[in-house]
């Protein structure tokens, strides 16, 4: 390739880094502004991400593909309601195609860590390297909460983690009210399923969809409210997000005594 012509090739990669198109989505390069002739028929060629074994699918959840995104949050309800464990909610929520983010995520992420462990964390939603490799919290934020949890005496063989949403938002940017609707009747039943003695709240995103409040988390964070879930409350702490804690690392001091209370709230309950 003459200089000229891979400098201006530079260039321009680095220009759409900069705009935030920092992924490639197809395999193959697209002429959109040639459309008519080559823009490909979008689902024919996404790659297809990486899917786990899915015997435990319920026969409700291999219906889904045909989900409209209009009628996602009722078909979101009837799927979740459906799974009778966390294998099939997983297998449910790889199944589905309501949700209109799964179109531009690698990977669905659903959760890590041991439900067993009766601790239960949500964040947000995947980040780069989240969609990138399936796990929720594996990036800096991740390792940044790892750190949190292992100041506590936690870590991801004694918490499960999740987030809000199972797909990653173009740009990080926080998702639309339709997205948060048709991703919380799985969250709402992942919460039901995994039934956890503790729940921590990641960031104002999941504060808000969890605990359906409009206040702040710097309002939220470090009191202690409940969750009624099938006949039970679970205690919930809301806390600051890590990503927030990377850019803010004078706040960690709040996030310190948050988990602190979530400590004491472990030993009170007879949790390890
Ligand atoms: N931020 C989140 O809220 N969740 C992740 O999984 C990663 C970053």
């Amino acid at each position: 390739m003459p200089a000229m012509e891979r400098d201006d090739s530079f260039g321009l990669l680095r220009w759409l880094a900069d705009a935030g198109a920092d992924e490639a989505i197809l395999d193959a390069p697209v002429d959109r502004l040639n459309a008519a002739v080559s823009r490909p028929d979008s689902k024919a060629v996404r790659p297809s991400p990486a899917k786990p074994a899915q015997s435990c699918a319920p026969a409700a959840a291999l219906a889904a593909a045909a989900v409209s995104l209009s009628t996602a949050p009722g078909a979101a309800r009837a799927l979740a309601a459906s799974c009778t464990n966390l294998a099939e909610l997983k297998a449910a929520v790889l199944a589905f195609e309501g949700c209109e983010l799964k179109r531009s995520a690698t990977n669905t992420v659903f959760a890590d860590g041991a439900p067993e462990g009766r601790i239960m964390l949500i964040g947000e939603a995947p980040g780069a390297e989240e969609d990138r490799r399936g796990l929720p919290f594996v990036g800096r934020a991740g390792q940044l909460l790892d750190r949190m949890l292992a100041a506590i005496g936690l870590d991801r063989s004694r918490a499960y983690i999740t987030n809000v949403l199972m797909w990653r938002p173009p740009q990080n940017r926080e998702p639309s009210p339709e997205e948060a609707a048709t991703c919380l009747p799985f969250l709402t039943r992942h919460i039901e399923l995994a039934n956890p003695e503790i729940l921590i709240l990641l960031g104002a995103v999941s504060a808000k969809h969890v605990l359906g409040q409009t206040e702040g988390i710097m309002r939220l964070r470090g009191k202690w409210s409940v969750y009624q879930c099938a006949g039970r409350a679970i205690p919930v702490m809301p806390t600051l997000h890590p990503a927030y804690l990377l850019r803010q690392p004078s706040a960690k001091r709040l996030a310190w005594r948050d988990l602190l209370a979530v400590r004491e709230k472990m030993d009170g309950l007879g949790l390890t």
